[in-house]
């Protein structure tokens, strides 16, 4: 933690009257919660708050969004809210390209930004940068800054900050889940949050058709590097057929860890042809965030992705080898561990 950091962005948040939020292309749970939480944080002080995204937040998701509408990116409303607003924060991303269509507005517009963020990859590019990778979630940072605010989550934060700190630890079992993250779920417990409520909205939303797309997807995963390596592919044909977008994936990735002596899983994704969507996940005992950094991705040691013009073949052929090279250089038994 940056003391300094934190106190400059209770210092810029001090300022605006107006403020924009946003979040990464294809957001998360932890994307959706934090900007939900922030949101209320701010207006609960007097700010007007917009919440402006590049991609339509997922029907998991939607829930969250009843009282506190998030809005999906269009080149005349993003012009308005960027001329409306005093100020940008942008939650869970410190990468200018992650927050898409919106970028190309920030050139147009001097708003003051800050970046509040949990991920390692990149330098932030806001005049206030509060980027904290040894937090479990960006959700984890917004509870704290509240909290040295001063703020109480209400129920509806509360649900919003433990949706996001329950999805970026993988219901608590990654390798982020610290003591720090079990006492703030403990606190959004208190603060009426119901675990399997909250579990069921999230998870219980998919169609049938997402679970034949997993099951065809896992009935071709091939299995490399001695044991170590699962590969996974999909491509537009079976997105297409399902009628599935990219963000259907969500939780697939992870789903061939639980094959003994797994250390790393791969999912090629090609929603749509000639755009591949590559996801990595690690065990534990390697860190593939540096494979997706070298081809502009990034994310964290244990579970990072990026997306790549060109085939799916032409993927593989650039992935593959760096994490059998990493894989090569383990020694001995697999050690316990996970995750994000
Ligand atoms: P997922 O594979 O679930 O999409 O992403 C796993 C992690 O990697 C997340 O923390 C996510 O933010 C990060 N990530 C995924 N895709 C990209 C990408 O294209 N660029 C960057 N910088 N990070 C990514
Ligand atoms: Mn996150």
């Amino acid at each position: 933690m940056n003391q300094a950091d934190r106190a400059a962005l209770h210092e810029f948040l001090g300022r605006p009257r107006r403020v924009l939020l946003t979040t990464h292309i294809n957001p998360d749970g932890d994307a959706i919660g934090s900007e939900v939480a922030f949101a209320r944080w701010l207006s609960g002080r007097g700010a007007r708050v917009d919440i402006l995204n590049d991609s339509r937040t997922p029907e998991a998701f939607r829930w969250l969004t009843t009282e506190n509408p998030i809005e999906v990116y269009d080149e005349a409303l993003a012009e308005q809210r960027f001329a409306e607003a005093d100020a940008l924060v942008v939650l869970d991303t410190s990468n200018r390209q992650r927050i898409g269509r919106l970028a190309r507005h920030l050139d147009l517009h001097a708003i003051a930004v800050a970046i509040v963020d949990h991920h390692v990859t990149h330098e932030g590019f806001g005049s206030v940068n509060v980027v904290e990778p040894e937090l479990a979630s960006t959700a984890s940072l917004v509870y704290e800054l509240m909290r040295e605010a001063h703020a109480t989550p209400d129920r509806i934060s509360a649900e919003a900050l433990y949706v996001g700190l329950a999805t970026d630890t993988g219901n608590f079992r990654y390798s982020n889940t610290d003591a720090r993250a079990h006492r703030m779920a403990a606190d959004l417990v208190e603060l009426g949050v119901s675990p399997p409520v909250t579990n069921a909205r999230i998870h219980a939303t998919a169609p049938p058709g997402r679970l034949r797309f997993f099951g065809e997807v896992l009935a071709a995963l091939e299995v490399r590097e001695g044991g170590r390596l699962v590969v996974l592919e999909a491509s537009p044909e079976q997105f297409a057929r399902h009628g599935l977008v990219g963000a259907d994936t969500e939780g697939l990735v992870d789903m061939p860890r639980v094959i003994a002596g797994v250390e790393v899983v791969a999912l090629f994704s090609e929603v749509e042809p000639g755009l591949v969507k590559v996801s990595l996940r690690s065990a534990g005992r390697v860190s593939i965030d540096q494979v997706c950094a070298r081809w502009g991705g990034g994310g964290h040691p244990h579970a990072a992705g990026v997306q790549m013009r060109g085939t799916r073949a032409l993927a593989r052929e650039r992935v593959l080898p760096e994490l059998a090279r990493l894989l090569t250089s383990l020694v001995g038994e697999p050690a316990a561990g996970s995750g994000a």
